[in-house]
Order: C-alpha cells, then structure tokens, then sequence
C-alpha cells in the first residue's frame, strides 16, 4: 500500500510505502492513482503517546455523574471516588474499553495507565484493565503501574497487593504523595522501591506535594534511584513542587534528576503549579505528557486527545514560539515512547507504519489547531478515519 502527497513533520513532501505493516521507503511525491491513499499534503505524525492515563477510573460512556468532591485535597477527592465507585454498576471494562476506542480514533497507539489497588478494591481493577488490554492488543500497547490511590500505610495490605500485582502482569510499582497522603516518606518508598527491585519493574509516582516539601520528596525518589540501578525506569507524575520552588532550587533539582535518570510527567494542570518544562528540558530531564483523569471523580475534563493534551501544556506553559510548541509535541510523542521504553517507534524507514494524519501543514499548526485526525495507521491499516474507528 502507499500513501501518497504526505507532509512529514520536517515539512518534506513524500509518499510513504508500506509493506508488511512497516515503512518500507519514502519516496519522492508522486501524483495520484486510483491504487493510494492520497493524503492532500496534510501532515502525517508518529503516534500519540498517553504517558499517564486512568482507565479504570474513567466513567466514559455512562450517564454524566457530577463531581462529588466536597473539598480540593486529595485526600477530598480520593473519598468522593469512593461514593462515585460504590453506585456504578457497569465495569471498568466497559467505561475503560469505551476509552480506549475513544483515544485511537484520535492518535493514541500507546498508553501507559495507573490502576487503582488498595485493601477494599483488592485487584479487581487490575484484572478489569488486563482484560482490556488483552482485548485491544492489536490496536494499542498498554502499560500498567500498579497505583497505590488509598495510600500504602493508610491501606493496610496494599503493600502486599502491589507485589501480587506486579506478579499478575502490572508493569511498574505507582505510589502517592509519601508524605501528603502517608505521612512517612522513608516507609512509602521503601515499599515502593523493595517491590520494584525484587520484581525488576519501573517506578511512578504522583507526587501533588508542593512547595519545598515536595522538592524534597522528588530529591529523595531521585536518591533511590540511584542508589537501586534503577536511571531511566522511574518517572515522577505532576510533580507540582517544580513549579512552586525558586529558580535556583529546581535548577540544581534538574541537574540531580538527570543525572538520575527520571523523568517528569505533566498534564498542563489547571488549578496547580506546572514544573518548569523547557529548563528541565535544558538540563537533561526527560519531560513527558499524559492526560491524567478524564471525565471520571477527578475530573468533569478531558477527552484523551493527545494533540489537545499538548496544546493545554503549551497553554499552561506559555508556550508561543514554533520551537516551543515542538517541545509539547514531542512530550505526547517520541518523550513518551522513551519513558514507556517503546524501541519499536518512530516514522522513519524501517519502522512500524504506524502515523495519524491531520489537516494541518506544520507541526506547530497541528499542535495549536488540534484539527480533526483524517486517518489513523495501524501496522499500515487505516484503523480510524474522520476521528471514528472503522
Ligand atoms: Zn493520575
């Protein structure tokens, strides 16, 4: 199959040759024929990358439920998703699947989600999204971390949970706010960093602490992973505090995450502060983006568009200059597929023909216009078109 007239992200013009669900060249332009995909000119990109998502938690497709929270700490929100949990009556197979279809129509071929586990929901969820995503591993690949989202002291064989959990096809050890949601830094990460060395798995962790508190949680992840061989496997998620300490302070912070080998993932969050993106960047710390909660007890927002999602960092980040809106695309892009360890990824000539198309002409233009996705390219099958699945 070839798809024809296809601006690649440089801004070259060529026609992309497929063969065996993988780029075999790309070719000079060509004039169409009635045997190609002709793709006007519009410009064609590597798949989005959902560095941080919630499947479980999502009530997509159910009756609009309002958010329940009666206050904005975490621990408020954590007790309204309790409520919201105990009346739903529909799986989180059926809400998560439901996403999933949702997020490749846009352009999402890779995901990585947390997994609510604590000692009242046990693995349940666990068992809900391995069901989804041996049901779409086809389509997209899907990356668990076991989430700790009661807490792991305040939650009493949670520790234990995480464990089984990683055992049962989890691939990274999540965990929560050491001291804002346990209160014992060192006891949190213990478990957390004894999990992932004896299961050999990835480490992330959503750390909202802000301020010097947080810093100081973030320098102690850093620590650990050093200190476990662990560079390049942990990541941070929010990781607010960046964004709430002086410039001096989260300058040296960089320089010690770089060297550690973590990576910062942020949504562009609209009620906190947002790590400094570009001097991070500057200094060698891998930044990436997710969407976070999308119309779940968290949030009424969201749609998991990943093209959306980078608009918003910018938007957050201030973010004007076509070099700058870069930057956010290459977090919900080739920065994700490295944080998720992705070796097979990329639009170039060998490579999965994997690539979504959208009625933009430059990379910036996409990222600030978010247009419509003409076509999702799975393995060189059109797997979406017009933003629905076919
Ligand atoms: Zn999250």
């Amino acid at each position: 199959m070839r798809f024809v007239n296809a601006t690649l992200p440089d801004g070259s013009r060529h026609d992309i040759e497929v063969e065996g669900g993988r780029i075999a060249a790309l070719l000079p332009a060509s004039p169409s024929t009635p045997d190609v995909v002709d793709l006007g000119g519009t410009i064609v990109l590597p798949p989005l990358v959902d560095g941080h998502i919630h499947l479980d938690k999502t009530l997509l497709g159910l009756p609009w439920v309002p958010n329940q929270s009666t206050g904005n700490r975490v621990s408020d929100r954590i007790e309204a998703e309790r409520r919201v949990r105990a009346a739903r009556t529909v799986p989180e197979f059926e809400t998560g699947s439901n996403l999933v279809r949702q997020v490749v129509a846009s352009g999402t071929l890779h995901m990585r989600t947390h997994v609510d586990i604590d000692n009242q929901l046990g693995l349940r969820n666990l068992h809900e999204v391995l069901k989804i995503r041996e049901h779409f591993r086809d389509l997209v690949t899907i990356e668990i971390v076991a989430f700790p989202q009661s807490g792991i002291l305040r939650s009493p064989g949670t520790q234990e949970l995480l464990d089984e959990a990683i055992a049962e096809g989890a691939d990274l050890v999540g965990g929560l706010d050491p001291v804002g949601i346990d209160g014992d830094l060192d006891a949190h990460l213990d478990a957390v960093f004894a999990i992932a060395q004896r299961r050999g798995a990835g480490v992330d962790i959503h750390l909202h602490d802000g301020g010097e508190a947080g810093l100081s949680q973030i320098l102690e992840i850093a620590r650990r992973t050093e200190a476990t061989g662990l560079q390049g496997k942990v990541a941070v998620s929010h990781a607010f505090a960046l964004g709430s300490v002086s410039t001096d302070s989260v300058t040296r912070a960089a320089d010690t995450l770089a060297r550690a080998g973590v990576a910062i993932m942020s949504h562009g969050p609209g009620g906190a502060t947002i790590p400094p993106l570009k001097l991070l960047r500057e200094h060698g710390v891998e930044v990436f983006g997710g969407s976070d909660n999308i119309r779940d007890a968290w949030s009424p927002f969201g749609n998991g568009d990943m093209l959306e999602r980078a608009m918003l960092i910018g938007y957050r980040a201030n973010f004007r200059h076509d070099e700058e809106l870069a930057l956010a695309f290459d977090m919900v892009t080739a920065a994700g597929a490295r944080v998720l360890g992705l070796a097979d990824y990329g639009l170039k000539v060998g490579g999965p023909a994997d690539f979504v198309t959208v009625e933009a002409t430059t990379l910036a233009e996409a990222v600030a216009s978010r247009k419509r996705r003409s076509l999702v390219v799975k393995s060189g099958r059109i797997v979406a078109r017009d933003g629905v699945l076919v």
